[in-house]
C-alpha cells in the first residue's frame, strides 16, 4: 500500500476512533497497518537525496567540532536547516540548544533528542573531512546524531499533516560531562511531554540492528579532580622536600579499595583515575600533582557514597604523606543512571521489529558508561537505544572516545527513520496524553 494512502487511512481511522472512544488508546489499528509506518519511513530515509544531505551535514559538523556549551556554529547550522524546512524553534536554550516543533502544536507531545558536542581530543583518522580544529574531535558520533535528527525533522515536516500531536526536536549542548540536558530540563523543555527517545551510534552492533533493554541501561556518574600539594625540590635530596608524586600514587592505590573492599560486589561500581599530571624534569620533584577521574554506580545512594569516600580518601591519604589535598567535584553535575521505561521498551521493540525484522532487534547488557539523557528519562518516561553501524566488510571501526573513532555513514538513514517512526507511531498509538497536567494544554512557543 502506498504510504500516503496508508497515512490517510490511519488518520481517518483515528478521527473515527477518537470521536467514538475519546479516552482509549487507538488500539484498533491493526499491527499490519501500523507496521507500514516504520517500513516506509526507512525507505524514504534511504532515498539517495536525503542520505547525501545528511552525510553533507554530518561532515560539515565533523570538520568543525565544538566542545560543550560552545556549539555556536553547530547550533547555527541546525537552525539554518530548520529555517529552510519552515520548522519553528526556540533558541537559545542552555546557551546553544535548539528546540524545534513539528505537528499540531497540541498534545500529545513526544520528544526526540540529539546531542551536538565534541570531545577535547585530536583526531588521528586521515580522511577528507577530518576535524579542522586542533585538539577537538567528534569522537563519540554526536555529529551523526545531529544529522539524523535533522533528517527526521525533514521527514516529519513533510508528513506534518499526518501527525496526531506534536513532535519536539531537542538539540542539546554539552552531553560529554557538562550536563546540558539538565539545564534544558530546568528551563522546562519537557513540560507536558509524554515520552522522549534518544539514540547513540554503536560500533559494537552490526549495521541494520538496534539494541536496547528495559530498566537501567547506563550507570550514573560523577567526576573529580584533586590538587595534591607538597614542597618541591631536588630529586636527589628527598629529606628536604614533601613529595606530592608519592602521595598521589598512594592516593590512587587507596581509591581502588572503595570498589573492591567497601562496595557490595553485586552493586556494580567503578572508580578510575584517568588523569595524572605532575613534574616536568627527571631531577626535580614538583610542588604539586593534579589527579582526576570518574566514578560510576547505578543507584543514587552508591554514587553519593562514592563521592563522599573519594573526598575522604584523597585528603586523608595525602595527609599521611604530609601533603595537602583540595578535591573538586563542583563544576560537573552528578549524572543519574539512565533507566529505560518498561512500556516504552515494549513499544520500541514493536516499532524496531516492524522496521528491521525480529533478528535485528537485540537486547543489550547494561554498561558502566553514562549519558546525560538520564536527566530527561528521570523527568519523563524515556527510552535510550543503540543503533548499530559495524560493517565487517569495511574493516573495524575505531571505538568511541578513541582518536581513531569513525562513523559508518550508512547508519544515518536508520537513525532518521527510527526517530521519525518512533515519534509518528507514538502519536498514533497513544492519542491521550499520559500526564494529566498536559491535557488541553498547548505549547506557547508555537
Ligand atoms: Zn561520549
Ligand atoms: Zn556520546
Amino acid at each position: 500500500m502506498d504510504f500516503f494512502k496508508l497515512i490517510t487511512l490511519i488518520s481517518t481511522l483515528y478521527i473515527f476512533l477518537s470521536s467514538t472512544t475519546p479516552t482509549s488508546s487507538n488500539s484498533s489499528l491493526t499491527p499490519k497497518e501500523l507496521a507500514y509506518v516504520p517500513v516506509n519511513f526507512l525507505s524514504l530515509a534511504k532515498s539517495p537525496e536525503l542520505v547525501d544531505w545528511m552525510v553533507g551535514i554530518r561532515r560539515k559538523i565533523h570538520e568543525n567540532p565544538e566542545l560543550g556549551f560552545e556549539e555556536f556554529k553547530t547550533s547555527e547550522l541546525i537552525r539554518a536547516e530548520l529555517d529552510k524546512m519552515g520548522i519553528p524553534y526556540k533558541h537559545p536554550v542552555a546557551i546553544t540548544g535548539v528546540v524545534g516543533f513539528v505537528g499540531t502544536g497540541k498534545p500529545p507531545f513526544v520528544a526526540l533528542r540529539a546531542d551536538m558536542d565534541a570531545l577535547a581530543m585530536q583526531e588521528s583518522v586521515e580522511w577528507e573531512h577530518k576535524s579542522k580544529i586542533p585538539g577537538k574531535m567528534h569522537g563519540c558520533g554526536h555529529d551523526a546524531h545531529a544529522a539524523m535528527l535533522l533528517g527526521a525533522a525533514k521527514l516529519l515536516q513533510e508528513h506534518r499533516h499526518d501527525l496526531q500531536g506534536t513532535v519536539i526536536l531537542v538539540f542539546q549542548p554539552a552531553e560529554e560531562g557538562g550536563g546540558g540536558a539538565k539545564i534544558m530540563l530546568e528551563v522546562g523543555i519537557l513540560e507536558n511531554v509524554d515520552a522522549i527517545f534518544g539514540l547513540h551510534v554503536s560500533s559494537r552492533f552490526p549495521i541494520g540492528t538496534v539494541a536496547g533493554r528495559s530498566g537501567p541501561i547506563l550507570a550514573g556518574s560523577g567526576f573529580f579532580e584533586a590538587v595534591i600539594s607538597g614542597k618541591g625540590g631536588h630529586a636527589a635530596i628527598p629529606q628536604h622536600i614533601i613529595d606530592p608524586i608519592l602521595a598521589a600514587s598512594n592516593v590512587i592505590v587507596s581509591l581502588q579499595h572503595l570498589v573492591s573492599r567497601e562496595a557490595d560486589p553485586l552493586d556494580s561500581q567503578v572508580v578510575t583515575v584517568a588523569k595524572f599530571q605532575g613534574g616536568g624534569a627527571f631531577n626535580v620533584i614538583p610542588d604539586s600533582v593534579t589527579i582526576g577521574g570518574t566514578f560510576r554506580a547505578f543507584s543514587k545512594e552508591s554514587l553519593i557514597k562514592l563521592k563522599q569516600r573519594i573526598q575522604e580518601v584523597i585528603t586523608a591519604q595525602a595527609a599521611v604523606h604530609r601533603c595537602n589535598a583540595i578535591v573538586n567535584f563542583d563544576d560537573k553535575p552528578l549524572y543519574p543512571s539512565t533507566v529505560n521505561n518498561k512500556e516504552l521498551h515494549r513499544y520500541f521493540g514493536n516499532v524496531a521489529r516492524d522496521m528491521l525484522g525480529e533478528k535485528n532487534v537485540l537486547e543489550m547488557q547494561p554498561l558502566m558508561g553514562a549519558e546525560d539523557f538520564s536527566f530527561f528519562a528521570e523527568a519523563v518516561p524515556g527510552y535510550f537505544y543503540r543503533v548499530g553501524m559495524q560493517n565487517k566488510t569495511q574493516g573495524q571501526l575505531g571505538p568511541a572516545h578513541s582518536p581513531y573513532f569513525t562513523v559508518n555513514e550508512d547508519v544515518l538513514p536508520y537513525g532518521a527513520a527510527l526517530h521519525t517512526s518512533l515519534a509518528t507511531r507514538y502519536l498514533l498509538e497513544y492519542q491521550q496524553p499520559r500526564s494529566a497536567s498536559s491535557k488541553g494544554s498547548s505549547r506557547d512557543e508555537l
